[in-house]
């Protein structure tokens, strides 16, 4: 019999919306589902999982568990997998997955496919190439790891399920986890802007913008006055004005805000990659030849160091 794990995702508890786009993907393949979380102190977390309909909501709770080291978390996923006899093991593209679904993979000797934008009957589909190709892969083996993109799989509204799913716990043997990696330490730039991953509106700066005062007064000042998340082209993160978390694209992360306003940014494909399947594209550009105006639904060739306080002055009006 087919079956489906799911790997849900959560932030120190708070559980990523993008869990509920892989749980939404697995309705899909059609095969009953299981949810998996993983962490320490997790009643909360498994509460908020059992409206994504999955058939049960599995939770390995355990203080080894509190962080997310990729070595622990892909060798628990792995012994839940085998137990449970699942065909499929998925998780919606992230760092996270990144880091932990190759493992598992690994550890059960399956294949995998990442950046799944389709299924249908055993075959998946992926982009490639910045998007550029899309490529229809089959998987061979009794298992198969899958990451999938949640701006493709829409989450199902978690209030519209009538009957939430059980949970049930995971037992989690301490001493065969593995210990090749300690938590050190977690430091996390606070922000009260949402992030850009669960955001509706995304205000997105480029190299147009010259420092870090600058991007965060034009870049964060609008995002501020819209209630939306910061985002960033990988040239500001090469020239150490914006931090890594912030990079939008191919190499950085992907999103599909129902707006996304790109401030200086030329529209590289590799930046394109990470932002084509937004809603609404807004771009403000001096050059009325930049490639990002080829994909903007609304355009402003104007210099951003004039629109964007203007911008914010008639927004906050
Ligand atoms: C393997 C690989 C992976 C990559 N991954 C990513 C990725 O994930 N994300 C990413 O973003 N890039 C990525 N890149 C880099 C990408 O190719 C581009 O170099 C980058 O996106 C360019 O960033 P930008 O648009 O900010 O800068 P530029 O291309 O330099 O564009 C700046 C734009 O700002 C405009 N401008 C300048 N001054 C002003 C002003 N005052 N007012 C208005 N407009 C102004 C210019 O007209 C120009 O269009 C990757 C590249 C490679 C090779």
């Amino acid at each position: 019999m087919s079956l489906t794990l799911v790997i849900a995702e959560h932030d120190q508890g708070q559980v990523k919306l993008a869990s509920f786009s892989a749980a939404a993907f697995a309705a899909q393949v059609g095969a009953p589902f299981d949810l998996l979380v993983l962490g320490s102190g997790l009643a909360a977390t498994a509460e908020a999982l059992r409206a994504a309909g999955a058939r049960t909501v599995l939770v390995a709770d355990h203080a080894e568990l509190a962080q997310p080291l990729a070595d622990r978390y892909a060798h628990v996923i792995a012994e839940v997998a085998r137990a449970r006899g699942a065909t499929l093991v998925v998780g919606a593209v992230s760092t996270f997955t990144k880091d932990v679904l190759p493992r598992a993979a690994a550890l059960l000797d399956a294949a995998m496919v990442s950046d799944v934008i389709g299924y249908a009957g055993g075959v998946f589909r992926r982009a490639q190439y910045a998007g550029n190709a899309l490529a229809t892969v089959e998987l061979e083996g009794a298992v198969k790891f899958a990451t999938v993109r949640s701006a493709a799989f829409a989450a199902a509204a978690p209030s519209a399920t009538p009957s939430p799913s059980p949970v049930e716990a995971v037992a989690v043997d301490a001493a065969a986890l593995p210990k090749h990696a300690t938590f050190v330490s977690r430091e996390v730039k606070k922000s009260a802007r949402p992030d850009a991953t669960e955001a509706r509106i995304i205000v997105s700066g480029g190299r147009a913008l010259k420092n870090s005062e600058d991007f965060e007064r034009l870049v964060g000042g609008l995002a501020d006055t819209l209630g939306a998340a910061v985002g960033s082209s990988r040239a500001l993160v090469d020239a150490g004005i914006t931090p890594n978390s912030l990079q939008i694209g191919q190499t950085g992360k992907i999103v599909a805000p129902e707006l996304y306003l790109a401030v200086g940014i030329s529209g590289a494909i590799q930046h394109m990659a990470g932002m084509k399947d937004t809603k609404i594209i807004a771009a403000i550009n001096k050059d009325a030849e930049a490639p990002i105006f080829e994909v903007a639904d609304y355009g402003l060739v104007a210099d951003v160091y004039e629109a964007v306080p203007e911008l914010i002055q008639k927004l906050k009006k």
